[in-house]
């Protein structure tokens, strides 16, 4: 009688402890998969679909700067930049946007260990269009679907870089983003033919790369990352006019009033194109169609 209790004691308390060592280890492992997620900090939001759909869910990424705000003027705020001890990686636009060029030492100070990659490395700069006479390039490079295939893969050779082991489903996630992109370069080309050499009026200049590679002209309000003087207004409207342009496309970043102003004197209306927005291919495929309607209207 004594024995048998004991045994059925000794019995219930292994299995206590079998059943208890199970559960810890379960949610230890569980958050060794959080942890082990690569930590990546992108500056703008297009570049986190760029990241996300190469590193499937082997990747945490954060954007620097956030929807709404304005990557020349935007200020991080000090839990944003907690985030930086914990990424091993940070992917730059690195074509001299204001945030990176303000801020990109700090970020680098906070962790030494994080590497840093330069997306535009490879893309050929153009002269910005809002600066008429000296040699400023336009650092919007990710609004062309060309661009961003350079972009992604760098990105591909850094997450490689970082977790080898996991080379070959990187390499399938990016073969098959790439693949997206040039579906998307070729359908706004086909959307976009026939309007070769037309001109687009946007409040600030930051289609400049798709412009080139579709044939357009972009015609920009703000001049030198500067709101437009009275005189500069005038030009514009003349400008529109005489072009017969009566779309004003602004980006959600930006106060509208110029361009409702200058929309109202042309016999035009105001509509909203987000060069930031993170859902990059279809964005791109709206933009195109809002720049195919502006031009045959
Ligand atoms: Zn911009």
């Amino acid at each position: 009688m004594e024995t048998r209790r004991i045994l059925i004691l000794l019995l219930l308390l292994t299995a206590m402890i079998i059943a208890g060592s199970l559960i810890y280890s379960a949610s230890n492992s569980k958050q060794s998969i959080n942890e082990d997620k690569i930590g990546v900090i992108v500056s703008i939001a297009p570049q986190a679909e760029f990241v996300e759909k190469i590193g499937g869910d082997n990747v945490k990424v954060t954007v620097m700067v956030p929807p709404g705000a304005n990557p020349h003027t935007y200020e991080p705020l000090p839990a944003q930049l907690s985030n930086v001890s914990q990424a091993e990686l940070y992917v730059q636009v690195g074509s001299g946007i204001e945030f990176e060029n303000v801020w990109m030492g700090k970020i680098s100070n906070l962790n030494k260990k994080m590497a840093i990659l330069n997306s535009s490395r490879g893309i050929e700069f153009i002269k910005s269009t809002e600066y008429d006479e000296d040699n400023e390039y336009d650092t919007h490079v990710w609004v062309s679907p060309r661009n961003a295939e350079i972009m992604v893969e760098s990105i591909y050779q850094s997450l490689v870089q970082i977790d080898p082991a996991n080379k070959e489903y990187y390499e399938a996630n990016k073969n098959k983003y790439l693949q997206e992109l040039e579906e998307s370069d070729e359908n706004i080309t086909k959307a976009l033919a026939g309007n070769e050499n037309k001109k687009i009026l946007v409040y600030h200049p930051a289609w400049g790369y798709f412009c080139r590679d579709y044939g357009l002209t972009q015609i920009s309000i703000e001049k030198k990352g500067k709101e437009p003087t009275p005189q500069g207004i005038a030009n514009v409207i003349d400008q529109a006019k005489k072009e017969n342009i009566k779309i004003v496309f602004v980006s959600p970043q930006y106060s509208r009033k110029n361009a409702d102003a200058i929309a109202s004197e042309i016999g035009g209306q105001v509509i909203i194109i987000d060069d930031l927005d993170k859902n990059y291919i279809n964005n791109l495929k709206e933009v195109s169609r809002s720049f195919k309607n502006a031009l045959n209207t």
